[in-house]
């Protein structure tokens, strides 16, 4: 197998500010983005400073950027996640909208497929690299180029590609990273899809697959030692048993071995958890929930280096994943409000974890923000907050949980998660049913599991409706 020029990179694991220097790729268009968008290279120095957490790496006080000399953005000494997620990509680093050419304060949405060139110079300074132009809309959108140095700027990312669905940024991202020779290490426990994706698909292009258990590390490091792993692909938390996994030892484990390490951290949000500072190479999301927040927008995204995200480009570009301007405007707007809409999801869901805990109809609990789950330590060491999705077993059969589920008031019976609307549902029911008890327990479902993914109502609200409805087992 022809190695991965990152993986001959990454073989003996680097310090992280040495990581973020992978090279870029010497792809043209790059180099005629930031040589054009001075506020961009601004905002990345920041990012990257909040990322080391250091003080000598802080940009000045006050950092006037001359924006081709209309305006001048003035950049706060230490952006926090609230800030970059109203600011980034917008005020901070104007790129995208100086080609829009608008003083509009609201990102425009453009809506052109294709952008136009002055005179036959013009589009030769473009092939030249002298000019900036997104030139078609499967490649690039001013829109989607906002929402991508956003989104970077909250996973103190080089560079993100916004894509159609997390589906396709996670096939996107296989296919660019695996070759045929390939080998995808992943855990029992990854997004249903995804796990089938790597399973059968990738089988059927001479990609090797091994499945492991989260938390087993001797196995990671026994397939780590006894073949050339390309990849590890990892959710955490996952769904439904919200398990964390610790992506800074298995960061270890597979960069000395010269494997990537990509995570899905969709049920963390880039507010909870940012992987890429723990040492993964990559991380996406399926943006249809925290980020855009709404249960309104199928989307999904991708960060990583410049270099790894030039290669997944590629082939998205082929695969034709774009996302719609209309799409990535709701999903800029909806990352707006996302730091204050996690915090709401992840006192709601940390409170009512804890209150079922010690509820007599309840089993069992599973949240990490819990100290007496397995995964808290671990959880506590990388994430900031646990998210919104709680699942719990009642003391009940399949027939008594549904009487429950049945019996609640606020939230929605649906699946998805991530959005301002409660929903529940019981994956015995909404995943498994008709499947058989052994398929059950092998993905560790029980008929009386319920899962909850908490939204932004009021607290006590939600506390009394699932009170009312214990009482209707
Ligand atoms: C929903 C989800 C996906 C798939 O994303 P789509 O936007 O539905 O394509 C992938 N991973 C996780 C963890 C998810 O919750």
């Amino acid at each position: 197998m022809a190695p991965l020029s990152t993986t001959t990179l990454l073989k003996t694991p680097l310090p992280r500010h040495q990581r973020r220097l992978l090279q870029p790729l010497s792809s043209p268009k790059h180099k005629r983005v930031t040589a054009l968008c001075p506020a961009t290279e601004l905002l990345q120095e920041l990012v990257v400073a909040a990322a080391a957490g250091d003080d000598a790496h802080q940009p000045p006080e006050k950092h006037k950027v001359q924006d081709d000399g209309a305006h001048a953005t003035a950049v706060p000494r230490r952006a926090s996640d609230e800030t970059l997620a109203v600011h980034a990509g917008e005020k901070l680093g104007k790129c995208a909208t100086d080609v829009v050419g608008t003083d509009s304060i609201a990102t425009p949405i453009v809506s052109g497929t294709t952008h136009w060139f002055k005179s036959s110079e013009d589009l030769v300074a473009f092939k030249e690299g002298r000019r900036h132009s997104f030139e078609y809309g499967r490649y690039s959108n001013p829109t989607v180029k906002v929402l991508e140095d956003k989104i970077s700027a909250l996973e103190r990312a080089e560079a993100t590609l916004v894509t159609s669905s997390g589906m396709n940024a996670i096939v996107a991202t296989l296919l660019a990273l695996v070759p045929p020779g390939g080998h995808v290490v992943t855990t029992t426990d990854c997004y249903s899809e995804a796990r089938a994706f790597i399973g059968d698909r990738l089988s059927k292009m001479g990609i090797r697959s091994t499945f492991i258990d989260l938390d087993d590390m001797e196995s990671l490091e026994a397939v780590l030692d006894q073949s050339n792993v390309t990849l590890f692909y990892a959710d955490s938390p996952t769904n439904p048993l919200l398990k964390c996994l610790d992506i800074r030892r298995v960061a270890e484990l597979c960069h000395r071995k010269g494997a990537l390490v990509c995570i899905d951290s969709t049920l963390a949000s880039p507010i909870n958890q940012k992987p890429l500072t723990l040492g993964a190479d990559v991380v996406l999301h399926s943006a249809t929930k925290y980020m855009a927040g709404h249960h309104d927008v199928i989307a999904g995204c991708v960060s990583s280096s410049e270099a790894l995200i030039s290669k997944i480009r590629a082939w998205h570009h082929d695969l034709g994943g774009a996302i719609n301007p209309n799409a990535a405007y709701m999903i800029i707007r909806g990352l707006k409000t996302m730091a204050l809409r996690v915090e709401a999801h992840n006192r709601t869901a940390l409170d009512m974890a804890r209150l079922l805990e010690g509820h007599p109809k309840i089993e069992r609990v599973h949240y990490p923000g819990l100290e007496s789950n397995p995964w808290h330590k671990v959880a506590k060491s990388q994430m900031t907050g646990y998210g919104g999705v709680v699942s719990f077993e009642v003391k009940s059969d399949l027939r008594g949980t549904m009487r429950f589920v049945d019996a609640l008031e606020i939230p929605f019976i649906a699946t998805s998660l991530g959005g301002c609307e409660s929903l529940v549902q019981q994956p015995a029911v909404m995943s498994f049913w008709g499947k058989s008890d052994e398929e059950k327990a092998k993905s560790g479902i029980k008929d009386s599991m319920v899962r909850f993914s908490f939204g932004i109502e009021k607290f006590e609200d939600l506390r009394d409706d699932i009170l009312q409805a214990l009482e209707k087992i």
